[in-house]
């Protein structure tokens, strides 16, 4: 590097900007990375030190060479190895110092690949990481690596974070709308048949609308999910007492969830459900100008709670009128309606200025989940799209730095 020698710039014509700036990117790249090598080298000359297991002080073994992938490219480090006799186990005190001690990519860079990976596949990753830093910082695999084992952090640290207590509750009302979408899983090993995985996710929506939404994922069961979610808003201090509703396509398991974290919460069936339920029917029996004159009419009765009206025109065409498609006969849509009768409550929810359509759970689930989880050919484990769902929330959420931060001060 000290020996290059640039011709200067001819006074007229054009200048080769874009080679000019990449040039001086990788000098300067590669300037940082020795000013960081000397720096920490420095900060390791001093003595072995101890265990950092069992804290017996170790027996020195001189020095050892290690290349670090870094912010700044490669960085070559001499670092003083040392010897537990206790653990008989060889440590390297300046790698475990720095965070790199398993995969020698400092937390920087792992920060970077991270937040790579929950936008897009690995491979991507490594191709936009290449083209934005200037250098290919590892494999694909590595990259998944890095991102399953930060996905996986996180869900711990949220396990381990501390309830509210008794700090002062948020008094903002919210409601919650909960969803499932399903994510191709790896194969079965016995038939080769595909697996679907259901992630589930629930959209909290601030009901003044200032504050943005915070979302919880989970591919587990949905009692393992609705801890989940009831521990995510007691951290964030919100009051069970302050949850207005509960939004959901009607899928039992949404209930059941409802009726045990959030008894005598009021549940909303999500209005464009209940909407598409009745237009579905209405189409199977009429033109579709009466169909839809037939359906308008409904969805008003349900904005304006005259439910007895509502009632009484689905009785009255599932007594006269049949379908071929027993799927959306007026038998079915009455049944259907009976089902959630307490769950039409629109006509409060507008009163109240709540939301009565889970619109924003569904461009939730397709932003959060299926942006990333659902792209061809993709195949999850439990605890791979996990992972990457941890990793998207928490950025979504805005916590994406502070899980950085936290992880660099422990
Ligand atoms: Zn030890």
């Amino acid at each position: 590097m000290k020996n290059l020698r640039l011709e200067p710039l001819q006074s007229e014509g054009p200048i080769d900007a874009g080679a000019e700036e990449e040039l001086f990117r990788d000098l300067g790249r590669q300037a940082a990375a020795e000013v960081l090598s000397r720096r920490w080298e420095s900060a390791g000359a001093g003595s072995v030190g101890r265990c950092p297991d069992c804290g017996t002080q170790l027996r020195d073994l001189g020095l050892r060479g290690k290349r670090f992938q870094t912010l700044c490219g490669t960085v070559q480090l001499q670092r003083r190895m040392g010897y537990c006799n206790q653990c008989h186990a060889t440590t390297a005190t300046l790698d475990e110092r720095l965070g790199a001690n398993d995969t020698g990519i400092t937390p920087g860079l792992q920060r970077v690949i991270c937040r790579v990976a929950l936008e897009m596949a690995y491979e991507p990753t490594k191709a936009l990481l290449k083209d934005t830093l200037g250098f290919s910082p590892c494999s694909s695999r590595e990259i998944e690596r890095i991102a399953n084992r930060h996905g996986k952090e996180i869900e711990i640290r949220l396990e381990m974070s501390s309830p509210a207590g008794k700090r002062p509750r948020a008094k903002k009302v919210y409601c919650v709308a909960i969803d499932g979408t399903m994510i191709p899983g790896l194969p079965d090993p016995k038939d080769h048949r595909l697996i679907w995985h259901e992630v589930k996710l629930a959209t909290v929506i601030d009901a003044s609308d200032i504050d943005a939404p915070f979302y919880v994922a989970s591919t587990e069961k949905a009692e393992a999910f609705g801890l989940k979610l009831w521990r995510a808003l007691d951290t964030r201090g919100m009051d069970p007492k302050n949850l207005a509703q509960v939004i959901a396509d009607g899928a039992p398991w949404i209930w059941n969830l409802a009726d045990l974290h959030f008894p005598g919460v009021t549940q909303l069936l999500d209005f464009y459900h209940a909407a598409e339920h009745l237009h579905q029917t209405a189409a199977a029996l009429w033109p579709e100008g009466i169909a839809n004159a037939w359906w308008h009419r409904r969805l008003e009765q349900l904005k304006a709670g005259e439910l007895g009206n509502f009632f009484a025109a689905l009785k009255l065409i599932a007594k006269r009128r049949t379908t071929s498609d027993p799927a959306v006969s007026p038998e079915r849509l009455l049944q259907y309606f009976e089902e959630n009768r307490k769950r039409l409550g629109y006509a409060e929810a507008l009163n109240r200025n709540l939301p009565i359509g889970s619109g924003v759970v569904e461009s939730a689930g397709r932003h959060i989940v299926q942006q990333r989880l659902k792209q061809s050919g993709m195949r999850w484990s439990l605890a791979g799209a996990q992972a990457i769902l941890n990793l998207r929330t928490r950025h979504r959420n805005g916590q994406f730095e502070q899980y950085w931060e936290n992880y660099a001060a422990a």
